[in-house]
């Protein structure tokens, strides 16, 4: 995956920008709040069709009516153009893949990209919630399936909970449980078992890059841990057929102290996923330098995931790394990233962070304004 040009329009601070990019590095550079989050941002609300943090409304540039993002990209060697419209007030935004319309859920994975940014830091010591998203969206990238899969398991827990609420007030009959428990056991057990295999195949990919950019000094183990272990019996496999069961046995075991508390008490929902450094818990006892790292592996290894998946890597946005990480790890990355031939949007303070020659495009961003500085090839 390849993007060639990226226009904007009315997007945060840039009234206009038409910017030319390097298949390799792309770096931009500038002091704080001129805009270099913003460009990357509009790259990644293109691949996901949501924004990171922000509303859409948020995204288009104040007092303007709606934002346009169009940029011109290859997917195994295929030129395509992807165009977004974003209404500032009411009203859908418009997606148009190579001039025809497309819907929201069509348009992604259309354009593969994958953002490292400050706030991804937090996801060690945020809520369980955080860690499952991360999955969920690592998931979605490489088996589009579990985006549908996941949708029905929520439903049916939305369901469930209700019934669970109208049981409780006297309104429905205990036993009409039954056939929820069956239809969210079968939903649990794809979600569960697909985000299993997910977590063994990150167990690979991420520990061999913590490796890499630690210099060999860091193990890094992935736990995919469900949720009350301590009150039920641990599953013997993860295979599909045998946690549907498992899941009916420990769902309909629980019907009393669900009905109670007006919500399911188990799944999927609730799991989480913990992380190691040379065997201690990165959470509690991981540096800085450490979090960071390990941060980056997990993005790294999310692109290699889309790799196996897609047959090529995404285009990977990287927000602000580079102050984070000692001289030595932000070689090892840069390595990385140039003999892999993955093409990279990097936002920066200071040049200083990169080595002098360095393969790519510099850019300097300058309130909302994008200065092209110097190419090397
Ligand atoms: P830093 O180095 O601090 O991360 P940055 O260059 O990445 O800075 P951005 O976050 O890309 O900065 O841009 C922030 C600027 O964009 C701010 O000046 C902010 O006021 C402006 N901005 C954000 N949203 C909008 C909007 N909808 N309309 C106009 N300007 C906006
Ligand atoms: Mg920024």
């Amino acid at each position: 995956m390849k993007i060639s040009a990226l226009y904007l329009r009315d997007f945060r601070n840039f009234e206009e920008l038409n910017l030319n990019l390097a298949d390799t590095i792309n770096i931009f550079l500038g002091r704080n709040a001129q805009g270099k989050t913003n460009i990357l941002e509009a790259v990644n609300f293109s691949a996901l069709g949501t924004a990171r943090v922000a509303k859409d409304s948020e995204l288009v540039r104040w007092t303007n009516d709606a934002a346009l993002i169009r940029i011109n990209f290859s997917k195994l060697d295929v030129s395509h153009v992807l165009a977004l419209e974003i209404p500032a007030h009411s009203g859908r935004r418009k997606i148009l893949l190579d001039g025809n319309s497309i819907k929201l859920r069509d348009c992604i994975g259309k354009l593969n990209a994958v953002m490292f940014s400050p706030e991804d830091l937090f996801i060690f010591r945020n809520s369980p919630a955080s860690r499952r998203k991360f999955l969920n969206i690592t998931l979605a990238q490489t088996a589009p399936i579990y985006f549908s899969e996941l949708a029905t398991y929520n439903r049916l827990i939305e369901q469930r909970n209700n019934l669970l609420k109208k049981i409780r007030e006297g309104t429905a009959a205990p036993n009409s449980l039954e056939i929820w428990n069956e239809q969210l056991a079968a939903a649990a057990a794809k979600v569960t078992a697909k985000r299993i295999t997910a977590v063994e195949n990150l167990n690979i990919l991420a520990n061999e890059m913590q490796k890499k950019i630690s210099a060999q000094s860091e193990n890094l183990l992935l736990v995919y841990e469900i949720h009350d272990l301590k009150n039920v019996y641990a599953p013997q496999n993860f295979n599909c057929d045998y946690l549907q069961s498992w899941y009916y046995k420990i769902f309909s075991s629980r019907n009393f102290i669900d009905i109670a508390r007006g919500s399911t008490s188990f799944g999927p929902h609730l799991d989480d996923l913990n992380f190691f450094i040379n065997g201690k818990e990165l959470r509690l006892y991981g540096s800085q330098g450490q979090l960071r790292t390990t941060a980056l592996a997990l993005k790294l290894s999310e692109i290699a995931m889309i790799k196996s998946a897609a047959g090529e890597y995404p285009v990977l946005l990287l927000d602000d790394v580079m102050s984070e990480l000692d001289a030595s790890r932000r070689e090892k990355l840069l390595d990385f990233l140039l003999t892999q031939k993955i093409q990279t949007l990097i936002t920066a303070t200071e040049r200083a962070y990169f080595p002098a020659q360095i393969c790519g495009k510099i850019f300097q961003v300058e309130n909302g304004a994008v200065h092209f500085e110097e190419e090397i090839s």
